[in-house]
């Protein structure tokens, strides 16, 4: 039997992965969620100390895939979508620095996207449908949704960003692609792009445009979130042995892919969600009072310049509440729980500065603005509750090159460009301008279908 999905708001039918997959967003504008999570026993997991990572990646997603992917094609999609290294630096003893930096564009949002891609790429060729992938992107995601699913058959994209919130080499990893690929700067802020492709999924007169959204609400975006917490896990730790993430959190979508491997299996003493400026979710930890922020507040770590993290609703559901698209909190999530697994506190940008300053000086590893706050999360979540013998990893979610000024500002020096990045780099860049308006933008859709 196939793993089936439900909407985070429960006024919609289940549906199975391939359906969860093209739809994105629940009819009821809900998130899909797997109705239970299939377990891992401890020997898979044991067994995994042994394994690369792409084979760990077909033993986590193969439970969500049987029955509608065979084992044979999710092995081949596994191996090709993550040929690439995913380094853990020793920080300290059992502190560990995990770099998801090495993908085609350089953010750990390539590992969702590359299998998402895929994934894609296989259902509508079995049915031979056209989709347009809608999405916004606060920097990141748009370059590796561009890329992954560039050239893929069936498939067009159109990814809005924020003007002037996202950095060059962001903008022109997105940019410089062409075929199927078409960007949008938009004058205004990532919440903005996010409220058209919303709106352009809620109305009547785009129903005949196959809109389909790769953003974190996606579900396929989620479930190859978690394949590297359990990789993390079988390098850092013995069998069994819990372990503490430290994860740099916008839009939830990462720290969820923890929390999917936690509710598979994979022991975890904390989940520690290190946000910026945008601090909705620390304070309602804190209080039981959700407050979403509008307009969202620009930081330093501008891939999290989220006022309201979309995720929420799913971390809400798995602790026994419900909030619904909105933020609005239908039904209270059970908090102690919630706080006995997650941690979470703001970091501010000037703490974001210090934490690449001494990081550096201290074990002399580089780090960028996310993974600063990521960092300096964990040492904030230390001092309450100290590590001990349990094995830390802290994540890091993009290259430093990718913020070449910011970083150069504290440690006095560029860092290197990925090669991976150069050629990206270099090609003549292409892209739309418009006015943070939806009636605009629903002519811009309809004048290309
Ligand atoms: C998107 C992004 C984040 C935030 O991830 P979420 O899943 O939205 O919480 C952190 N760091 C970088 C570099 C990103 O691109």
């Amino acid at each position: 039997m196939p793993i089936l999905f439900r909407s985070t708001n429960g006024q919609s039918p289940t549906v199975n992965l391939r359906e969860a997959l093209l739809a994105g967003l629940a009819p009821d504008r809900g998130l899909y969620l797997p109705e239970s999570f299939p377990e891992l026993t401890f020997e898979e997991i044991a067994a995994f100390a042994k394994l690369p990572y792409h084979e760990i990646a077909f033993r986590v997603l193969s439970k969500f895939t049987e029955g509608i992917i065979p084992d044979a094609e999710l092995a081949v999609m596994c191996r090709s979508a993550y040929n690439f290294p995913v380094p853990l630096e020793i920080v300290n003893v059992r502190v560990f620095l995990m770099r998801l930096d090495q993908g085609p564009t350089a953010s750990f949002k390539d590992f969702a996207a590359q299998m998402m891609a895929r994934m894609f790429g296989r259902f509508l060729q079995e049915d031979g449908w056209q989709v347009t992938i809608l999405t916004a992107t606060s920097g990141d995601t748009g370059s590796a949704v561009a890329h992954a699913f560039h050239k893929v058959p069936g498939v067009r994209v159109i990814v809005l960003f924020p003007e002037a919130e996202i950095s060059e080499s962001q903008r022109k990893l997105m940019t410089t692609l062409q075929d199927n690929v078409r960007t949008v700067a938009v004058d205004g802020k990532f919440d903005d792009c996010q409220a058209m492709v919303k709106q352009a999924f809620a109305d009547p007169d785009l129903a005949h445009i196959s809109l389909s959204s790769a953003n974190s609400i996606n579900i396929g975006r989620l479930l190859p979130q978690s394949v590297y917490y359990f990789y993390a896990a079988s390098r850092v730790a013995q069998a069994g042995e819990p372990v503490v993430f430290s994860i740099p959190s916008g839009n939830f979508g990462d720290m969820m892919g923890a929390v999917v491997a936690r509710e598979m299996g994979l022991p975890i003493r904390k989940i520690i969600a290190a946000v910026n400026d945008n601090d909705a979710f620390p304070k309602f930890l804190a209080s039981g009072h959700y407050e979403k922020i509008v307009p969202s507040r620009n930081s330093l770590s501008n891939a999290m310049n989220v006022g309201h993290p979309s995720n929420l609703a799913r971390l809400v559901a798995i602790y026994g509440g419900q909030m619904d698209e909105t933020g609005k909190l239908v039904k209270l999530p059970y908090l102690p729980a919630l706080r006995r697994d997650v941690f979470s506190t703001s970091i501010s940008d000037e703490r974001t500065v210090a934490g690449i300053r001494d990081f550096w000086n201290q074990f002399q590893l580089l780090l960028e603005p996310h993974g600063s706050v990521a960092w300096q999360g964990f040492q904030e979540w230390n001092a309450v509750e100290p590590l001990g013998n349990t094995p830390a990893v802290i994540v890091e979610t993009a290259n430093p090159a990718k913020f070449p000024v910011e970083v150069e500002k504290v440690v006095g020096w560029e860092p290197d460009v990925p090669n991976n990045m150069q050629a990206s780099l270099r090609m003549p860049e292409d892209f739309d301008l418009m006015d943070a308006d939806y009636a605009k933008f629903k002519s811009y859709l309809l004048a290309r279908h």
